[in-house]
């Protein structure tokens, strides 16, 4: 059996999601989506694509970072424990159907609509767009829905700011459904972790690319000693001996999101609020958990740095499975709405 063949009984449901090919994967993909990928993969049919083109729709000035970008990201899903064996990894811009698709709900969806999306509103504040907001960026929600339904994807593993997209593209799916008189397309669900935004390591609401404030899958344990040790923790707690708070302190928050010894950070917490626990002794645990985890993932990507034709082969395979399924879909929905065919 071929790698991407699939069953023809295959009952799993499916999952789609993925990331723009904008830098390397940092802790905030890992916590957010990338964990539960992982854990997912079997139990679940997956696919994962590399955004190159909705990475453009605000970085049209800078394509070579975009084309870079795709092999690296997918190092990072593969040396995170993604199995191309039991995921499909593609790339985005080699699937036209996503962009076709894209253009048919272009017509199911308001400008008024896209405007109020709230991550968009976010992201177009942090990007200081202006009045200057690429036509593209604007309407990636409904490329994003393509994605997602082009995949007839029912799960969609994703942080705390996709929410509003997976909600958007069930408004159109609902839309296009009441069309067509059927229930043509099917409307997805998000799986947000408990720990849905995992805050920057400057103390801002978000761990993310865009604001430089990350700590990447691939940093070394002086990297990640270093970013641990610049961290904000809580500014009024100066003597050790002071009480200090633990909630908005990042070095706690991460603690809640990585440390496994859930007993140990209680007992860190009771006894940094009562006074008498150090800054340094905090940050040096959290240290610890962070080279455990990205140790690991480091050297297998190391490793399978040296080989990137073994990765273009899983890239180059997996998109051809994607476009047999993508094309599926948009056939279907072009036959649905009536479009003239020959
Ligand atoms: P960019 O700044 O280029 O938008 P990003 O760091 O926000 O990059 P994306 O590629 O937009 O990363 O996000 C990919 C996935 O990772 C999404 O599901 C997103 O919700 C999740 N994610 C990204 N950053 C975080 C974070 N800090 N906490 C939780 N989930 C996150
Ligand atoms: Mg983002």
């Amino acid at each position: 059996m071929s790698m991407h063949a699939t069953p023809p009984n295959d009952e799993r449901p499916v999952i789609l999601t993925g990331d723009r090919t904008t830098g390397p994967l940092h802790l905030g993909h890992y916590v957010g989506s990338l964990r539960n990928r992982v854990a997912l993969q079997h139990s679940h049919r997956q696919y994962l694509l590399l955004a190159d083109a909705q990475a453009l729709t605000d970085n049209a000035h800078d394509p070579a970072k975009v084309r870079s970008n795709v092999m690296e990201v997918a190092l990072d899903y593969l040396a995170a424990g993604i199995d191309p064996n039991a995921t499909t990894i593609c790339v985005q811009s080699a699937l036209p159907a996503l962009a076709e698709l894209t253009m048919l709900y272009l017509n199911f969806v308001t400008v008024a609509r896209l405007e109020r999306n709230p991550t968009i509103k976010d992201e177009i504040q942090a990007r200081s767009f202006g009045r200057d907001i690429p036509a593209g960026f604007l309407c990636y929600p409904a490329a994003q829905a393509a994605d997602i339904t082009a995949f007839r994807a029912t799960v969609v593993p994703v942080g705390e700011d996709q929410a509003p997209m997976i909600e958007q593209t069930n408004e159109i799916v609902r839309r296009i459904n009441r069309q067509v008189g059927r229930g043509l397309l099917v409307e997805a669900r998000a799986l947000i972790p408990a720990m849905g935004r995992l805050p920057g390591l400057d103390g801002r609401a978000k761990m993310s690319k865009s604001q430089g404030n990350t700590i990447s899958l691939s940093a070394t344990d002086a990297e990640i000693t270093d970013a641990v040790l610049r961290m904000y923790t809580d500014p009024d707690h100066i003597r050790t001996s002071d009480p200090g708070r633990v909630e908005g302190n990042v070095v706690f928050t991460y603690l809640d999101a990585f440390d496994s010894d859930r007993e140990a950070v209680a007992d860190f917490k009771a006894r940094y609020i009562r006074g008498g626990l150090g800054d340094m002794t905090v940050k040096r645990r959290l240290a610890t958990v962070l080279c455990e985890i990205i140790g690991p993932i480091r050297e297998r990507r190391m490793t399978l740095e040296r080989d990137r034709g073994y990765v273009l082969e899983i890239l180059r395979s997996g998109t051809s499975h994607a476009r047999d399924v993508t094309t599926a879909t948009h056939t279907e929905v072009r036959d649905a709405l009536g479009l003239f065919s020959f």
